[in-house]
């Protein structure tokens, strides 16, 4: 069990990528908090992967826009579970429009999620965590973090910032015994990407040196790794998990 009695939150946990990262550190012996915007999806979820484990999986709604409610989640947890072991900062949302059509809004909006809401998690469990003297951090990049592409601007903008402040965090945090790491995902096959038609996906498929998609449990396995005490001396870095998408083009 590689994760086992460690308690974890894992932000945009209801669907696709968090939601996987939460059926694989509840396999390896976490307690999970899933946090989501989604509350009766949350509950639905939560009551399924209890049936399986034993009921160590909780919900708590949270918006990660809102400050007040990110740092309830995180005093909520350590309430419930006594310490708070690891977080994945995941929850985040897609958008595509021109750099010269975008609304203040808009823009603004994904930033708000994407970025900000990383940092407003990051900061709420630094703070727990550097009372306890230990923790892992695992922010949800993108391969848009490292690489443009265009009608991404707001996204990413967002998800570069998410590098950024991760190696910063990072650096912060050594001298406490909290790591913080980010994973950068290609495309994965999740709600996310519903809204593609056949063509789209297919050119999407084609950048992946791969051949295909990513699943979400294969972004899950990174991210259980980073959050163990396997990845003990590994802080700030960032690992691709991308079907080679950003090693080159062949
Ligand atoms: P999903 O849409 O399947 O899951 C994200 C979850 O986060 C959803 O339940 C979503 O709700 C929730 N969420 C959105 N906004 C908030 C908020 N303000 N507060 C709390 N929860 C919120 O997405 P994925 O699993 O695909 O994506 C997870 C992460 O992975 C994101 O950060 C995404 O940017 C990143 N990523 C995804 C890739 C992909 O190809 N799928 C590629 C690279 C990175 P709602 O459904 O209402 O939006």
């Amino acid at each position: 069990m590689r994760l086992k009695n460690k308690n974890i939150v894992i932000t945009g946990g209801v669907s696709g990528i968090g939601l996987a990262t939460a059926e694989r550190c509840l396999q390896e012996g976490a307690n999970i908090v899933i946090a989501d915007l989604h509350d009766d999806a949350g509950k639905e979820r939560v009551a399924e992967l209890n049936s399986l484990y034993a009921g160590r999986c909780h919900f708590i709604p949270v918006d990660v826009t809102s400050t007040e409610q990110v740092d309830q989640l995180i005093a909520e947890t350590v309430k419930q579970l006594g310490s708070l072991d690891g977080v994945f900062n995941n929850a985040g949302i897609g958008g595509m429009c021109a750099a010269d059509s975008y609304t203040d809004d808009d823009y603004l909006r994904i930033i708000d999620i994407n970025l900000n809401g990383v940092f407003r998690v990051a900061r709420a469990a630094l703070r727990q965590m550097y009372q306890q003297g230990n923790g892992s951090i695992v922010n949800c990049a993108s391969i848009l973090g490292v690489f443009g592409q265009s009608m991404t601007a707001a996204y990413s903008a967002a998800k570069g910032g998410v590098v950024n402040l991760t190696r910063t965090l990072a650096l912060e945090a050594a001298s406490k015994g909290v790591r913080v790491n980010a994973v950068c995902p290609g495309y994965i096959d999740t709600p996310l990407l519903s809204g593609l038609d056949a063509n789209m996906r297919q050119a999407l498929i084609q950048l992946h040196p791969v051949g295909r998609l990513g699943r979400p449990d294969e972004v899950a396995n990174a991210v259980l790794f980073l959050l163990s005490d396997e990845a003990s001396f590994i802080t700030g870095a960032k690992l691709m998990v991308d079907g080679g998408f950003t090693a080159g083009k062949s």
